[in-house]
């Protein structure tokens, strides 16, 4: 597999690193001794980075470090982005939202000695650029533009299904080829258990992925996709009486119930999620959501709305070279869409690697393009969604 080459972390982003592995390790050890073991490991990557006397010492003093804000550490209070240092990665022993949004743009390889041996998932030591990489691999595998771009729709469209029969009738029908891992079966934080014992899962309204269950609340994990809900409580219902047949009475009568949500949060108005039966249900595994589908629904999104237009639009083109070609008349615009939590993170990336391409802020993100203009080189062009899609309308409107 390869990947861009990327300059060597600064200290606390190795810091940074063990944490986020040592709370993904935490947040499952109940699996086994080899997340015990990474828990000792990090700690041990933690002992080292702070220097002696410095706590946490053990694995139990980190997990509870985990609970606290990361800026608490001596090693990441050097560390002058608020997004990590007020961030805390355990709630109750499991991931946090923040701590899946940081993995997502800090995971990242520690070194060979530490990273020999790990077992953990892509997503929490792996860089995004290395996961996308082997992703997009697997799916230019022919080296047919037309093949990768079917793959990559089908990854996005359909990131989990209700069955595996229904996967490979979905799959045979769009002949697409699958990144490594593929689907597996829904993560228990994705399932919400009924009183009768049957598990459900409801998608997500914008990227279709299992969304989180903690308790009785149901969210997706990528934060701008804001809905919110709470499981309703629903009684069981008795079966309702048909004409000609008394009414069951006692516990048989009773019947399964698919659990129903309500919305929590005021966002815009989304179709509301039904819950999917979970136990022949499969998803496509974090790394492929969070940098496949999570940043495909918002390039789709654009896609379909300047198609709308009457703009012609080719995805991903030379098998991904950048997300977009927008062309009207003899004017072709190159697109790529950035959908980065931390603002610090993004400039990074777009000061080393001076795209030639336009940068888009999807309208999620829109916040950034003040600091992104003021602190990038003007060759490095930066615009929202919203604008470049009104550039367009308006060219639209020249044209005819
Ligand atoms: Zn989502």
């Amino acid at each position: 597999m390869t990947g861009p080459v990327v300059g060597p972390p600064a200290p606390w982003e190795q810091v940074l690193a063990a944490v986020l592995r040592a709370a993904y390790a935490w947040s499952v050890r109940h699996t086994g001794a080899a997340a015990v073991k990474e828990v000792a490991r990090m700690t041990g990557v933690l002992m080292a980075a702070h220097g002696p006397g410095v706590g946490p010492v053990t694995p139990g003093e980190l997990a509870e470090a985990l609970h606290r804000r990361l800026g608490l550490l001596p090693a990441i209070a050097d560390c002058d982005d608020r997004e990590i240092s007020d961030a805390i990665l355990l709630a109750d022993d499991c991931l946090t939202d923040q701590a899946y949004d940081l993995a997502c743009e800090y995971a990242g390889p520690l070194g060979a000695a530490i990273d020999k041996g790990s077992r953990l998932p892509s997503w929490t030591m792996m860089r995004a650029e290395q996961i996308q990489a082997a992703a997009r691999e697997a799916m230019a595998e022919s080296g047919r533009q037309q093949d990768y771009v079917a793959s990559r729709r089908f990854l996005i469209e359909h990131p989990a299904a209700t069955s595996r029969a229904e996967l490979r009738e979905l799959l045979s029908v769009a002949g697409v080829s699958l990144p490594p891992g593929g689907y597996q079966a829904i993560p228990a934080e994705q399932r919400h258990r009924a009183r009768d014992g049957v598990d459900w899962w409801w998608p997500c309204p914008i990227c279709r992925w299992p969304m989180a269950v903690t308790g009785d609340r149901v969210r997706c994990r990528y934060r701008p996709h804001t809905a919110s809900y709470r499981i309703a409580r629903t009684p069981w219902a008795r079966s309702r009486s048909r004409p000609g047949v008394a009414p069951e009475t006692g516990p048989r009568s009773r019947h399964r119930i698919r659990p129903v949500l309500t919305r929590t949060d005021p966002g815009p108005r989304v179709a509301m999620p039904a819950a999917q039966p979970a136990a022949d249900a499969v998803c496509v595994e974090t790394g492929i959501w969070r940098f496949v589908v999570v940043p495909g629904a918002s390039e789709l999104r654009l896609y379909r709305k300047l198609t709308r237009l009457g703009a012609a639009v080719e995805l991903w083109p030379d098998l991904d070279a950048y997300d977009l070609l927008v062309t009207v008349g003899s004017m072709a615009y190159k697109i790529d869409l950035k959908e980065y939590r931390s603002t610090r993170r993004l400039l990074e990336k777009l000061r080393d690697a001076r795209p030639d391409v336009e940068i888009l802020l999807p309208d999620t993100h829109d916040r950034q393009l003040g600091v992104l203009q003021d602190a990038l080189p003007r060759a490095v062009r930066v615009t929202t969604e919203r604008r470049f899609v009104s550039r367009i309308r308006n060219q639209l409107k020249e044209c005819r």
